[in-house]
């Protein structure tokens, strides 16, 4: 079986004398070589001693599989050594600046590890019975009051298991409120900067999306949206801080046309690290909001674990918040299960991330509302001091000071071959995750850089030191540094136009 190599580097950096050549094992270095398991692993080893069990009854009532599962078998070894050559390629927030914009990828403080390995929250089943989790409940009824706290709203539903949950439990809570008055309404309007997810959700969810211009600064165009709003307009979804960075600061009289309209607004939270304990989205005239647990308050990302996405509510919509929901009683703390009254139900099977709640809430109460207060301040200086030392070089997208994430195009990089692409792959040589790049929609060529308050000054330093030195070499000509990176890496560029065209899904042995 041939083992797929494109991309793979096979030559070593060269001999004493200047002259390139390839290592005999196809390693380079410590470097190792990885292949696919379904490369290494045969379906004829296995780890572990089953016992014969051909005299066993079957009680699969004729459901049984007749073929082989075709998995892939490996000696402990051999599986222990794979996993842990691919661990060694990871880079993560633990191995050096992430830049994401619009991820928030900070720092995930040890002590949160800790906390959510205690045993009386990690050892416990969402079915054990109540009087038995009466801590967890706490738990989740403290961090319940935090986060209706921090955003100045009423009610909370903490089982959605990411954003883009969320935003799906606050447009099904917006519905059925809409349906409760007897008012179906089919159009919902996001702005032209919106996150894929928000007219994903409004999609999903069985509504028209409506685009609603941004201005020249980069925030949403009121009379355009006045203009858009009528009584077929079920919700208006915006972010804020917006996904260009900025803080829509007309938010009070967007609130205010749209609940003229008797439309409802939904918030994108997953910005929500600029404002902590600077604004409360409550007192900005939002409805619905979600707040990934997994930026703002620090809890693992993407492979690191799963996400949380709570979404808190205005008084229009508590009654509608989805089941499960904690409640304090006088013997201590219940769980609501069923769907009783106006709630729409149910989005998950159990009570949801219940290992992110104790992390998010060891982080609040490790910086106590002035430090989640400082951490704002902090992502938001970090962010307009890398806005403040690249825009001489790069192009920032709007003037003025940005929020916790600097947005730049790529007009600096005209007439000089190098596109945002190459640029973002040339990082990865210069030992950095990449900055989000074509999002958001609205600029061209577009690169999202969110530093969040994690990074010290010399992080910052030589991560501008770098990204100074790309923008001067792009502009110099030297194109062969961009159009073949990333050079350094373990995989140099890929062909993602046939990875996009014709992905290969599944492993089929030839
Ligand atoms: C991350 C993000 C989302 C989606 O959140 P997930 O937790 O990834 O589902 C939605 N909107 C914006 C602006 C985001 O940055």
């Amino acid at each position: 079986m041939a083992m797929n190599s494109q991309g793979r580097p096979t030559a070593a950096t060269g001999g004493s004398d200047g002259t390139q050549f390839e290592s005999f094992s196809g390693h380079v270095g410590l470097r190792l070589a990885e292949p696919l398991i379904f490369e290494l692993g045969t379906t004829e080893t296995t780890g572990v001693d089953f016992e014969d069990t051909s005299d066993l009854e079957l009680s699969c009532g004729g459901l049984e599989r007749k073929s082989e599962i075709g998995c892939p078998g490996l000696a402990e070894p051999d599986t222990v050594r794979h996993y842990t050559r691919l661990s060694r390629r990871n880079y993560g927030i633990d191995m050096g600046v992430f830049p994401l914009g619009s991820c928030t990828m900070k720092h995930n403080p040890r002590l949160n590890e800790k906390m959510a390995r205690l045993p009386g929250f990690g050892d416990i089943h969402p079915l054990a019975p109540k009087g038995t989790v009466q801590g967890a409940y706490q738990l989740m009824d403290e961090l319940s009051h935090w986060l209706m706290t921090l955003t100045g709203m009423p009610a909370v539903a903490l089982s959605p298991k990411a954003g883009a949950h969320g935003e799906l439990c606050g447009v099904m809570a917006i519905r059925a409120a809409l349906e409760a008055r007897g008012d179906a309404r089919e159009v919902v309007l996001c702005p032209e900067s919106a996150h894929g997810t928000n007219p994903a959700t409004a999609a999903f969810c069985g509504y028209k999306v409506k685009s609603i211009p941004a201005k020249d600064n980069g925030r949403v165009d009121l009379e355009a949206l006045k203009a858009a709003l009528d009584d077929t307009v079920a919700a208006v979804m915006i972010t804020n801080p917006n996904t260009c960075g900025l803080f829509e600061n007309e938010v009070r009289e967007i609130a205010d046309e749209i609940h003229k309209a008797g439309a409802f607004f939904y918030c994108d939270g997953a910005n929500f690290n600029a404002i902590v304990g600077k604004a409360r989205p409550g007192d900005l005239g939002v409805d619905a909001m979600h707040i990934n647990l997994h930026k703002t308050f620090s809890t693992p990302h993407g492979g690191g674990g799963p996400g949380s996405g709570p979404v808190v509510f205005s008084d229009a919509l508590k009654d509608f918040v989805p089941v499960p929901y904690v409640v304090k009683t006088d013997g201590g703390f219940d769980i609501v299960e069923d769907q009783t009254g106006k709630s729409f139900g149910r989005l998950t099977a159990f009570q949801g991330q219940m290992g992110m709640y104790v992390r998010a809430l060891s982080y609040m109460l490790s910086h106590g509302s002035d430090g989640l207060k400082q951490a704002s301040e902090d992502a938001v200086l970090n962010a307009n001091y890398v806005l403040a030392s690249l825009k001489d070089v790069m192009s920032a997208s709007y003037e003025g000071p940005c929020m916790h994430e600097a947005l730049f195009d790529d007009r600096f990089l005209k007439d000089t071959g190098v596109t945002t692409l190459d640029f973002a792959k040339a990082m990865i040589d210069e030992g950095y995750h990449p900055m989000t790049m074509y999002f958001p929609l609205v600029v061209h060529g577009a690169m999202l850089i969110e530093p969040t308050e994690s990074e010290s000054k010399t992080n910052m330093d030589q991560f501008i030191r770098s990204m100074r030195g790309l923008a001067e070499a792009a502009k110099a000509g030297e194109v062969e540094r961009f159009e073949g990176a990333p050079y350094h890496a373990p995989w140099s560029r890929l062909d993602e136009t046939q990875a996009a065209r014709q992905p290969i899904l599944r492993f089929a042995a030839e």
